[in-house]
């Protein structure tokens, strides 16, 4: 397969699909039928703001029902079409079938600049999307349950929450209606930094594999590695953040929709993050290492690329002049078809979007679960934990004493021991297992079969190989 054109973004996963699917020994019509999506619904509505009537034009897209709820975001953007929110809704389920978390795959999506309107009017444009959607079980805990994506985040989740509740007051369950709320409407601890926290998992075990290190020409850990983040929204930022202070990782460069900055000491991503909220722009942060080009520094030397933005940034047009050997899809498909191949060839290592931004679904996930049993994480076990950890603390005190000068407890040891795990730990707990596993299944056929020669494929057919074992089992 060689692609030429570039393709659209539908196009492009239904390509990687199909280069997966290749090596699989589906029946024609299954395969048909995981490929295609289920259902676009749109709805035009209007909005009576500022003196006078504005239809706004928005998408929820069921890609498949092999298990319910379909889950995936909603995104606020005027670049939003049936297209893009279709091609979402399909990696939707195989992210979801990769890290197992137990639903279909959906998205949405409304045209609207989101920066274009004051805070009241976003809430009544939201309320009435939602009740779009909610009156036709487009959102629904058993059925399809939304989460922010660009442009949305905790406030419009909230407001979708309570719009379904409104419209189901006997509902005890309908807080799961949508995830990724704020904390006071049944949110749960970890799930905004979530998406970068599982870049960075996933970037911590893909350095844990000396084999896959080497496939990039990388080796060591990810203490002083050179990395370039493009977009420094909710997932770049956070990933940015916790690989520059946990790892010791250097973030060298930084690329936002209005030029970026390069500078190979080292960037504060701190200070340019509150800079950026303050300013609504990177410009103006540093004259020296500034560039309106920010696209330019995608072909930047670096370690490590990370796309935190916009779909289709590296393209025909760009890929062969990207130096990174190693890209982590932090944003969804911001690698087309046709780039892939060339950096493919070019022996650059792709760690996929399916997998790389799967951290966010994730903690969903605990997120409706916790809306489901109606209790937070940790609050049964945590003190019968502490409990326990201190007979073995009582008893480390008596040989210490007993033993003197010769042995004693690490000061800290004693405090960081007693602690039960709170819903933090634990969300953070059960993300970096998430991730392990999905890498290790990935890995397993990267490394397994010589018919599959990089991670994305590999990907595509630990996912298609789940859904089509749900498919089969349910008879269809
Ligand atoms: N919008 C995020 C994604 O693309 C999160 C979806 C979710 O949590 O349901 O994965």
């Amino acid at each position: 397969m060689t692609v030429r054109k570039e393709p659209g973004f539908r196009e492009s996963v239904n390509l990687m699909f199909n280069r997966a699917v290749a090596l699989m020994d589906l029946s024609p019509g299954l395969e048909e039928k995981i490929r295609v999506c289920n259902a676009t619904y749109i709805v035009r509505f209007g909005v009576r703001l500022r003196g006078k009537m504005h239809t706004f034009t928005g998408y929820r897209s069921v890609h498949s029902e092999h298990m319910e709820p379909v889950k995936g975001g909603i995104r606020y953007a005027t670049s939003v079409n049936q297209n893009e929110v279709e091609a979402l809704a399909a990696l939707m389920t195989y992210k979801c079938a990769l890290v197992e978390t137990p639903f279909g795959g959906a998205k949405g999506g409304l045209c609207i600049d989101p920066r274009a309107w004051d805070e009241h009017e976003l809430e009544r444009i939201t309320r009435r999307f939602a009740y779009e959607l909610v009156k036709r079980d487009l959102i629904h805990p058993a059925q399809n349950v939304p989460a922010p994506d660009m442009g949305t985040g905790e406030r419009e989740m909230a407001w979708i929450a309570d719009q379904y509740a409104r419209m189901h007051t006997t509902d005890i369950n309908a807080r799961a209606c949508v995830t990724g709320k704020p904390l006071d409407s049944g949110g749960i601890f970890g799930r905004v930094e979530a998406t970068g926290r599982g870049v960075q998992y996933a970037l911590r075990e893909f350095f844990r594999h000396e084999e896959d290190k080497r496939k990039a020409g990388l080796s060591g850990d990810l203490d002083g590695k050179r990395i370039i983040v493009q977009g420094l929204g909710n997932v770049g930022y956070h990933a940015a953040k916790f690989l520059s202070e946990e790892d010791g990782a250097r973030i060298i460069g930084v690329i936002e929709r209005d030029g970026g900055i390069l500078d190979p000491e080292g960037v504060n991503i701190e200070r340019i993050h509150a800079w950026m909220q303050k300013h609504g722009t990177i410009k103006g942060y540093a004259d020296t290492h500034f560039t309106e080009d920010g696209a330019g520094l995608l072909e930047a030397e670096c370690d490590i690329l990370i796309p935190a933005a916009l779909e289709g940034v590296i393209n025909l047009g760009n890929a062969r002049r990207i130096r990174a050997p190693l890209i982590i899809e932090a944003a969804n498909g911001p690698v087309t078809a046709g780039a892939d191949e060339i950096l493919r060839q070019k022996g650059t290592v792709i760690i996929p979007d399916l997998y790389a931004n799967a951290g966010g679904v994730t903690v969903s996930y605990f997120e409706w679960v916790k809306n489901l049993s109606h209790m937070r994480f940790g609050r049964l076990q945590r003190r019968q934990e502490e409990a326990r950890y201190r007979l073995l603390i009582d008893e480390l005190e008596r040989l210490d004493r007993y033993l003197g000068d010769a042995w004693s407890m690490t000061p800290d040891f004693k405090q960081k021991y007693l602690r039960g795990a709170d819903e933090l730990e634990l969300v953070r707990s059960g993300l970096d297992d998430t991730m392990r596993a999905a890498y290790g299944a990935m890995r397993e056929v990267w490394h397994g079969r010589d018919d599959v020669h990089d991670l994305r494929v590999a990907a595509y057919v630990v996912s298609i190989e789940r859904v089509a074992r749900s498919y089969r089992s349910k008879g269809l």
